[in-house]
């Protein structure tokens, strides 16, 4: 009976795992996406194609920037448009780039 019990708990705890799981992916995919033309966009010199970026424009040296490899990307590995950090309730192109860029950790 305890295996059974605690059969019926490890369940629980997995559908409720992929609950959250997909609703996490569900926000991601209903942000809009990140316009060029945003006033907040143009401050951090964004842009949707990182090699259009030339790299002595850039404030750190580091080479291959782009959103998909900067700290403050959010969201799945993988995903073509993700959440970041600097700006809040939009996507940005995981092939995109900012001047905020940071390399992760
Ligand atoms: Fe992309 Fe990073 Fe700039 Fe966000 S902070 S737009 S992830 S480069």
């Amino acid at each position: 009976m305890i295996a059974r019990r605690k059969f019926i708990q490890l369940s629980a705890v997995a559908a409720a795992s992929c609950l959250v799981q997909a609703g996490r992916e569900a926000q991601a995919q209903d942000l809009p996406q990140l316009s060029t033309d945003d006033p907040m966009a143009n401050a951090m010199k964004y842009t949707h194609d990182s090699s259009t970026v030339a790299a002595a424009a850039r404030a750190n040296p580091a080479p291959d920037q782009s959103c998909a490899n900067c700290a403050l990307v959010q969201g799945n590995d993988g995903d073509a448009w993700r959440p970041c950090q600097i700006f809040p309730g939009k996507a940005v192109a995981a092939a995109g780039w900012c001047s905020v860029w940071a390399p992760k950790a």
